[in-house]
């Protein structure tokens, strides 16, 4: 209903338009001559001529002539302008009727440019009265004639879009508002001159000559931006899955921080899709990545935007979405796929095919992309590491960490120890995910035993830093697989050490400093570096080495068969009084029971 309003509001506002001008022409037309109606015709015809011939700027501005031809022959006819106008209303009404979409709008266009042609001359005349034209005095009116030309066509066609659109009409505007929008008029206008030159000195002749010329310049240059936009669509979109592409996500992230606006960025990546290849081969390997790629599509928003970042990873950016808002979506991406069916999941572990998401947000999280984009990535593989098909928010014991510290100097140690771990990431991604499984196993068995608070967070940044050493242990000692030399034994020891001598450096760090000393002691006295026993050894250190423990028997490393749930509460127990502290065995396994495994094993294997 409310439709139909708009298409006759806006028929009515043309044809008021048309009507009112027709009017005025009407009743100040002195006899025309046959030159006068040569006049009219050629314009309305060249109107027609070089209607189809507008010339992209951009990919939303384009060059119309219609206003270049109504500048000009207002401009180059002063004396006659009601035949002008005739020549523009003639046009407005023929291209309404050629129209095929829309010819209400095809209709005020081009009664608003007639109207702006036919205003701006008279305006124009009244103000600067009989001056010959194109002499150096004409500046001054022409800078005028141009103004009013723009400024009543800026209203005209926001009229319009009010009508059409209602309130939305005034966004629609801005939207396509801008300078290049400008720039476009005043090209058009300056053409308008030359056309009107060319008329004053060469007639219609002139005229039909310079109209050869556009239309030859048209043609050849729209086959140039064709082409050019087929480049740039190359350039940003990805081959296979004809998503954008990582260059096409990259600038995106640069335009939006660049004019500080909030966005949310997703990682989305496919959980196990080496073993769907290895079961399936590359092509269908392809073929599934072409069905994940439409299925992102699908489930996304308007506004908001997919892309393959790279192999079977895609982001998603949620413009204006704060961290909240996009992890709900998140989820229902997540939700999406678990619930899509793919060829051949039946196969596959948990029969289906599965997405794990990391979210971060700008600005509330990461002022630059550098950050940003490492936010997301630690958050995809925490959901990685602790069982997969999850969406996971990027949070980071270390910035809790800088939060509490107190001196620029001690944050800026805290600065030093984030490059470290990212060193040691990049060495073991392991020792790293294993890190974020320890403060959370360790966090939750102090909880249990009602450690204060105070302890609490002393435990939490032991914990997180305590293989923090690691980062001066050689690569091939770090991740050999097989035994140990004996020197290569007292290498990896050493790592405790190492990693007091880091930590010791922030004072406010000092309580942690004896749980990362003391993880590797064993409750009989046997372990490293102190050989301390029993209550010796601090809780939180006692605390520490069953979850660094616990963890390490429930995940797979290269070199290591891990153990199931049971098998690993078995070999806890059986420890206990060894390597354990026998009375926060049976509290640890309650706790896990709890909180469930938080290492991938969560996730069954295929048979
Ligand atoms: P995870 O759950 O840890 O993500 O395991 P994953 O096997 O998916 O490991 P990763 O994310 O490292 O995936 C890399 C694999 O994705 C390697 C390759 O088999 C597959 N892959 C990457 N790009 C393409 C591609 O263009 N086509 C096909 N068919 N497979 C690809
Ligand atoms: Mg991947
Ligand atoms: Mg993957």
């Amino acid at each position: 209903m409310l439709k139909h309003w708009r298409r006759w509001s806006t028929a009515v506002y043309a044809g008021t338009l048309w009507i009112g001008l027709g009017f005025w022409t009407a009743t100040h037309r002195p006899a025309p001559t046959v030159d006068d109606w040569v006049v009219m015709y050629t314009l309305a015809g060249l109107l027609l001529l070089v209607r189809k011939f507008s010339i992209p700027i951009t990919e939303r501005d384009r060059l119309y002539f219609d206003t270049v031809y109504l500048v000009g022959f207002s401009l180059a006819y002063q004396d006659r302008l009601q035949v002008i106008v005739w020549g523009g209303l003639i046009y407005a009404v023929v291209s309404a009727f050629q129209a095929k979409r829309r010819p209400a709008a095809q209709l005020t266009a081009g009664t608003a440019f007639t109207y702006c042609a036919f205003v701006s001359a008279v305006v124009t005349q009244n103000c600067f009265a009989a001056q010959p034209l194109f002499s150096i005095t004409q500046v001054l009116p022409i800078v005028l004639y141009g103004a009013v030309y723009f400024t009543l066509n800026v209203v005209l066609v926001t009229a319009y879009f009010v009508l059409d659109m209602g309130i939305k009409g005034l966004q629609e505007f801005r939207r396509v508002f801008s300078v290049q929008f400008v720039m476009v008029y005043a090209i058009e206008i300056l053409i308008g001159l030359l056309l009107a030159l060319v008329i004053h000195e060469a007639g219609l002749a002139g005229a039909i000559l310079l109209t050869g010329l556009i239309l030859l310049v048209s043609y050849s240059y729209r086959d140039y931006f064709k082409l050019a936009q087929h480049f740039k669509q190359l350039a940003i979109r990805d081959e296979l899955t004809g998503l954008y592409n990582h260059r096409w996500i990259q600038s995106w992230i640069d335009s939006r921080i660049e004019a500080s606006q909030p966005f949310s960025l997703l990682m989305v990546d496919i959980d196990r899709f080496k073993r769907y290849n290895e079961i399936f081969g590359h092509v269908q390997g392809d073929e599934a990545l072409k069905l994940m790629a439409n299925l992102l599509r699908e489930t996304c928003l308007p506004g908001e935007e997919v892309a393959r970042y790279s192999g079977e990873e895609f982001a998603i950016v949620l413009p204006g979405a704060d961290v909240k808002q996009a992890e709900a979506r998140a989820e229902s991406l997540r939700k999406a796929v678990e619930q899509a069916s793919f060829p051949g999941v039946h196969k596959l572990p948990g029969q289906r095919l599965t997405i794990s998401v990391g979210v971060a947000s700008y600005p509330d999280m990461a002022d630059n992309k550098r950050d940003l984009l490492m936010m997301v990535d630690d958050a995809l593989y925490k959901g990685k590491f602790t069982g997969r098909n999850k969406v996971s928010i990027y949070t980071s014991v270390l910035d809790e960490l800088k939060r509490e510290l107190a001196t620029d100097e001690e944050r800026e140690i805290i600065q030093t120890i984030k490059v470290f771990l990212a060193i040691l990431n990049s060495k073991d991604r392991y020792t790293y995910a294993h890190t974020e499984r320890d403060v959370r196993y360790a966090e939750a068995l102090g909880r249990r035993l009602g450690l204060s608070e105070s302890a609490l967070r002393n435990l939490r940044f032991g914990a997180f830093l305590h293989d923090i050493g690691k980062v001066e242990i050689p690569l091939e000692v770090l991740t050999k697989r097989g035994p140990l030399t004996r020197d290569e034994w007292n290498i990896m020891k050493s790592h405790v050490e190492i990693g007091v001598r880091i930590v010791e450096q922030i004072p406010s760090l000092a309580p942690c400093l004896p749980i990362i000393r003391h993880h590797h002691e064993r409750y009989d006295g046997t372990g490293y570096p102190d050989r301390l026993a029993g209550t010796e050894i601090p809780l939180e250190a006692r605390i520490l080495t069953i979850a660094d423990s616990f963890d390490a028997m429930t995940t797979s490393r290269p070199y290591q068969q891990k153990r199931t749930l049971e098998e690993a509460f078995a070999e806890l127990r059986s420890c206990a009084g060894k390597q354990f502290d026998p009375d926060l065995v049976e509290p640890f396994i309650e706790v896990v029971g709890e909180i469930g495994l938080l290492s991938e094993e969560a996730e069954q294997d295929p048979a």
